[in-house]
């Protein structure tokens, strides 16, 4: 006799259980879209111990009928789908028709559901019907889930502390509210109201209801689109920053997703705006035909399988940089105001903390400093003083080079003096100005170099004098050896010289004076890490690293013309506000905020 046999229903929506329901939030989450995919307008969610006691939903959407009421807690039970092809046009959150009976087959169910004609009352233990009666209401439905997991105890003891398990629903509110700003949701967690929006519509509106006021106010609309895809949304000025990509909020077609590669994207199009270890706040809404994005990949429906990648990033990429580059400005240091108590995560600008580690990294940059400043030019004796054998100028920055437009952002400066041989103090009519002034330089020279390294003919090549030397591990060697076409590329012929080195007779001539060796080490680097060699990200490296390396360090006096010429060329950069790190240049101190400072003015 076989040993197979068919699991009955509530075991194997239990064992469906484990996949969906993995904590109180995901609850939260396959009620809350039901309520959405029903056309609510209003949502209202209310926990009791973090959700594990209770979470009680009520929405005022479409409802169900007194059949379907009861048939919604059958596995595939939907009414999102009919066919195969159905399931390459979803525009619903739902389509497995298995969150509800995957959830009451782990807790305690009561549901009241009304289609505005007839009302159900409905209630299940641990899957299995326990009463079912008509019962009145307004059209709608209101679902409360009790002793979540009280049949799984194993999945209860992972439950993290109550904080944690909030912490997880807050953030997915936050989500919804951002992605449908048109709908009014609530969170109340033991009494307490945690989030709750108008409906208005406004996302700007919800991002203040979620991070405040003043961050609200610091968010840059955006909207692009190309053949396949939309991108809509908000994303922060540079001068608000985040350590981790979690104030990124991606959303396709309205679904909350999880996708590395679109956040990185995003954090890709602040390159030199912000440092590298920051990450902005943005909420970014892709649209785009449902056949290209597939959804049915893991059953929390969280992560997403996107055709037309490249297409979606350029996108994406290309609007949220040109918002940015448009809206960046001098970062406003303002009074503080008194703090009202939010519920979001901190919403302190953290503009602080990116000065701290510029201040930071000044006094080591200090203490390497040796020369010390004398003659007229500051910026032309560093340049020749670093590099005092080469004569050849052709690489090198020299102040007032560049044609270029001023930028219409850029305020009208006067100066005013130079403090600890480091930040330039000015003013204009709107308050005085901080410059630090090797970030300032470092801006200037970054652009002139990005100019300089992008225009060269990237193959055409100059020999060195004497042939440059490069020694690998034996493996290392072998490797290269195998990858030495993805490098010559680039235009750099490695030949082999011995066991496990190399030489290097000629380069291309884009490649600045001093930096052949780093450069070349850099490329094999990237080559020996498995990529092909990018000489477009190496051109970009490289201009970063001749402006950091030659620019005029902390400490060290400048005269007023000096700084006068470092203003002017400053001005003239496509992008003066942040140096290539992504630090601030400049900061602004409003004459509003300087004299409610010293109270001259109230309020
Ligand atoms: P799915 O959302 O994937 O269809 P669910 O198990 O979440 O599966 O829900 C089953 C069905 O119950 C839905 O297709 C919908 O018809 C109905 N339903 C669930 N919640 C609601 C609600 N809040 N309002 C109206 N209908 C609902
Ligand atoms: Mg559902």
């Amino acid at each position: 006799m076989g040993k197979i046999r068919l699991m009955d229903e509530p075991l194997s929506n239990k064992i469906a259980a484990g996949e969906v329901v993995e904590r109180p939030t995901s609850v939260v989450k396959e009620l809350v879209e039901n309520a959405i995919d029903a056309g609510s307008g209003t949502v209202e969610v209310l926990l009791e111990e973090a959700g594990l006691t209770s979470i009680h939903i009520i929405d005022n959407g479409a409802g169900m009928d007194s059949e379907d009421a009861l048939l919604s807690f059958s596995r595939h039970a939907t009414s999102k789908i009919e066919n195969e092809h159905d399931l390459f046009r979803i525009r619903t959150l739902g389509f497995r028709g298995e969150a509800l009976a995957s959830i009451a087959s782990v807790s305690k169910v009561t549901l009241q559901t009304s289609d505005g004609i007839s009302g159900t009352y409905v209630h299940l233990e641990g899957g299995r019907l326990i009463d079912s009666r008509p019962n009145a209401l307004r059209k709608g439905t209101d679902i409360k889930i009790e002793q979540l997991f009280f049949n799984t105890p194993a999945r209860l003891k992972y439950m993290k502390t109550l904080q944690t398990e909030l912490g997880h629903t807050i953030d997915l509110m936050n989500r919804f509210a951002l992605s449908y700003p048109a709908v009014s949701f609530k969170l109340v967690h033991d009494g307490k109201t945690l989030l709750q929006t108008s409906g208005s519509g406004e996302i700007r509106r919800v991002l203040a209801d979620i991070y405040g006021v003043s961050i609200a106010k610091k968010m840059i609309p955006f909207e692009g689109e190309s053949q396949d895809y939309k991108v809509a949304g908000y994303t922060s000025l540079p001068e608000i920053t985040r350590a981790n990509k979690n104030y990124i909020s991606l959303f396709v077609n309205g679904r909350w997703v999880k996708h590395y590669a679109i956040a990185t994207t995003v954090h890709r199009a602040y390159h030199t705006f912000l440092p590298l270890e920051r990450q902005p706040i943005t909420v970014l809404n892709i649209e785009g035909d449902p056949y290209l994005t597939d959804v049915n990949v893991h059953p929390a429906k969280q992560q997403i399988r996107l055709s037309k990648e490249k297409e979606l990033m350029e996108l994406i990429h290309q609007t949220i940089r040109q918002a940015v580059s448009t809206a960046v400005r001098a970062p406003v240091i303002e009074q503080p105001k008194p703090k009202k108590k939010a519920y979001s995560p901190s919403s302190q600008l953290d503009l602080w903390k990116t000065s701290a580690t510029v201040n930071e990294q000044k006094v080591t940059e200090q203490t390497a400093y040796t020369a010390p400043y004398t003659q007229q030019n500051p910026i032309e004796q560093s340049v020749t003083e670093e590099n005092p054998v080469s004569n050849d100028t052709s690489n090198e920055y020299s102040p007032g080079q560049q044609g270029m437009e001023e930028s219409p952002q850029f305020p009208e400066l006067e100066i005013v003096g130079q403090i600890h041989g480091t930040y330039i103090v000015a003013q204009s009519a709107d308050g005085f100005y901080l410059v630090d002034q090797h970030a300032a330089q470092e801006r200037v020279k970054y652009e002139y170099f990005r100019e300089k390294v992008g225009q060269a003919d990237a193959m055409e090549r100059q020999s060195l004098l004497l042939p440059l030397t490069f020694h690998y591990s034996r493996d290392e060697a072998l490797r290269l050896q195998d990858n030495l076409d993805s490098l010559a590329e680039t235009g750099v012929f490695l030949e082999v010289f011995g066991d496990s080195s190399f030489i290097v007779r000629e380069h291309p001539t884009w490649f600045p004076k001093g930096f052949e060796q780093e450069i070349i080490e850099e490329l094999i680097e990237q080559v020996l890490n498995g990529n092909r060699a990018d000489v477009k990200k190496l051109r970009e490296d490289a201009a970063i690293m001749m402006s950091c390396k030659r620019s005029i360090k902390a400490n060290h006096y400048l005269q007023k013309h000096e700084m006068e010429q470092l203003l002017v060329d400053l001005k003239k950069a496509d992008q003066p506000f942040t140096c290539p790190h992504g630090r601030p240049v400049i900061i602004h101190f409003r004459t509003y905020d300087v004299e409610k400072m010293f109270k001259r003015v109230m309020n």
